[in-house]
């Protein structure tokens, strides 16, 4: 997967930069002062991820926990996301990531006590709930096999009840999660769409299938869920294709492992709404639509993104799922 191997000199005694060394052994490796010296400095191309990528191992310094934006989460609750890597093995075809970084190398962050003490701070403020996002710029789950840190963050937030901790994904990579006792502060949501859909825009990630086969696993053993039906794009007969959705979802898992349902229509920086075009100009993705709106997002003109909305929310009601459980994203 990766060509070379970047490493910082203050963390080649990390136990788990050994692990994943090891795993790697074939692979040629460097020793460096700061990732930040290097990654990003020479700009990549996005598409370059598909021939070579490059693994840095490091620590994340600076700030390491930010605010979440505003209708991040559930409303009402703050949110928060803390940074334990850049990038992405998987390539969706709207990826936020496009042109984020000037490079889509892998780096992964192993300075965990560090971050988690930064969270611990935050959490120690409030009695109130108070949420935590893993993966805003990676995928919560994709490489948890090699960067070990759910143990970790499992025993931090299991004495922390009124702080809950988010872990998104795509990926079907449930390996490590299943040997964790559940908690049910601590849930791992999944960002959902049409199986045809999935298999057109994400790509090189877990089929619908596979995500939802991770998910009953989960469910039964006892850990709690999300879903994020995130990016909902629009196409013929979305409303058809979001019905069936849903109802495998209703057939697959019990409703009572559903913590919540998130739903958000695509949308883009403009930045990424370029690269989107430049990387992907024959996406279906493209085909509809699209205005700059109150945020500067390029988005669907806002009725039409509205009606996307209630058409989906009313397709979760009708199957059963109470409204409380559903949100609205970015919006
Ligand atoms: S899974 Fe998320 S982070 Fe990874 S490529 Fe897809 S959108 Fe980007």
């Amino acid at each position: 997967m990766f060509s070379r191997i970047l490493i910082e000199k203050d963390v080649v005694d990390y136990p788990q930069a050994k692990k994943i060394l090891k795993q790697f052994s074939a692979i040629p490796t460097k020793e460096i002062d700061r990732v930040d010296d290097i990654f990003g400095r020479v700009k990549k191309p996005y598409l370059q991820k598909r021939e070579s990528l490059q693994l840095f191992l490091g620590k994340k310094r600076g700030q390491r926990i930010k605010l979440a934006p505003d209708a991040y989460g559930l409303a009402g609750e703050p949110h928060y996301y803390f940074i334990h890597a850049y990038n992405c093995i998987y390539e969706c075809e709207y990826c936020y990531l496009q042109g984020h970084f000037h490079s889509p190398d892998i780096v992964l962050f192993l300075n965990h006590d560090e971050i988690g003490a930064e969270i611990e701070e935050k959490i120690q403020q409030t009695n109130s709930p108070i949420w935590f996002h893993a993966g805003e710029f990676s995928d919560s789950l994709a490489l948890t096999h090699l960067t070990g840190e759910l143990p970790y963050y499992f025993d931090l937030f299991r004495k922390y009840p009124h702080a809950k901790l988010e872990l998104r994904t795509k990926s079907a990579n449930i390996k490590e999660l299943l040997k964790q006792e559940p908690a049910p502060n601590i849930i791992t949501s999944f960002s959902l769409s049409p199986a045809h859909r999935i298999k057109a825009t994400d790509l090189k990630t877990p089929s619908l299938k596979g995500r939802l086969a991770a998910m009953k696993k989960l469910a039964e053993h006892g850990h709690s869920l999300g879903i994020h039906f995130d990016p909902v794009i629009h196409e013929d007969e979305f409303e058809k294709c979001y019905q069936e959705l849903i109802e495998e979802i209703c057939q697959t898992l019990p409703l009572s492992s559903i913590e919540y349902i998130s739903i958000g229509v695509v949308r883009f920086t403009s930045s990424v709404f370029h690269q989107v075009k430049r990387n992907y100009p024959n996406s279906e993705l493209l085909a509809a639509e699209f205005t700059s709106s109150f945020d500067g997002k390029v988005r669907y003109p806002r009725p039409f993104r509205l009606w996307i909305l209630g058409k989906i929310k009313d397709l979760c009601l009708k199957n059963g799922i109470s409204e409380e459980k559903i949100y609205l994203c970015m919006e």
